[in-house]
């Protein structure tokens, strides 16, 4: 890797940590950058973000990348996507968009949101107010004939 790309990836890393108010330390700072420093939308679960940074000679435990990743969500820097209610997904693109569940792969996808349609929600029941809706289409292969 050149000198010249690692300051394009510090730089990236060091103002997405600074949009959400986060103090760029060493290691936010090389968990930010393996996940916006090519300048592109990832989905990662903490133990897949976990390999690629300590790949990449850093390390860090589990734990820290799991804490590290829900305080990047609640800076709104990403967002977290549950599947299965266990699997936890988090999501560099933080606005609402649908998502592809590989149910073979375990893998997150974004999915076209310009052929998502959603007529009518079910009114929120009193007192309350719809927080957000996801949308996650659950993918399987087509058994063969
Ligand atoms: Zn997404």
């Amino acid at each position: 890797m050149t000198r010249a790309m690692n300051a394009t990836e510090t730089d990236l890393g060091t103002g997405w940590l600074t949009r959400g108010g986060l103090r760029p330390t060493r290691q936010r700072l090389a968990l930010a950058k393996a996940l916006i420093g090519d300048g592109r939308d990832r989905h990662v679960t903490a133990e897949s973000l976990f390999e690629a940074v300590q790949s990449q000679g850093t390390s860090v435990s589990l734990a820290t990348v799991y804490n590290t990743l829900k305080a990047f969500c609640d800076a709104g820097l990403m967002q977290e996507v549950t599947v299965d209610g266990s699997k936890s997904y988090f999501d560099t693109k933080t606005h609402d968009h649908p998502h592809f569940f590989w149910e073979d792969d375990g893998e997150l996808t974004d999915a076209p949101a310009d052929q998502l349609d959603i007529a009518e929600l079910p009114d929120a029941p009193d007192g309350m107010e719809i927080a957000k809706v996801d949308v996650v289409i659950r993918l399987r292969r087509k058994a063969t004939a």
